[in-house]
């Protein structure tokens, strides 16, 4: 892994920071370091293909997290993004289905979206 000043100072944020963040989130945060959206995009793309932080899309908007490496799927709350780690239970069915196709998997995503214990009490409120 490659890690120029801007790579680095884009994965500290995450490094101290277990929640999810997208790239106007980072913007903010690294303010006082001018460093283009754009590069921050780079950053990200770039830390998501070394598998070191995951992606998932909310209200249409790309948020990151922090994975090192380790395969990971999760439950988001898209009012206010708490996070939730679940397992991966999905080899089977990825199994059965290549085979009857005769395709090869070799990456696979999983979020599930909806609202936490908290969040949910307040929509019914
Ligand atoms: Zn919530
Ligand atoms: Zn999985």
């Amino acid at each position: 892994m490659r890690l120029t000043p801007a790579r680095k100072l884009v994965l500290n944020l995450f490094k101290g920071n277990s929640s999810l963040l997208c790239a106007e989130d980072i913007e903010k945060l690294l303010k006082n370091e001018s460093i283009y959206l754009s590069t921050i995009y780079r950053a990200l793309e770039y830390f998501e293909k070394e598998n070191v932080l995951g992606k998932s899309t909310i209200n249409k908007t790309a948020y990151y997290y922090l994975i090192n490496g380790e395969h990971h799927h999760f439950m988001i709350c898209t009012n206010c993004l708490a996070r939730f780690p679940i397992d991966c239970e999905i080899e089977n069915m990825i199994n059965k289905n290549t085979k009857r196709h005769k395709f090869t998997a070799t990456s696979h995503d999983l979020t599930i979206y909806g609202y936490c214990n908290n969040c949910v009490n307040l929509q019914n409120n």
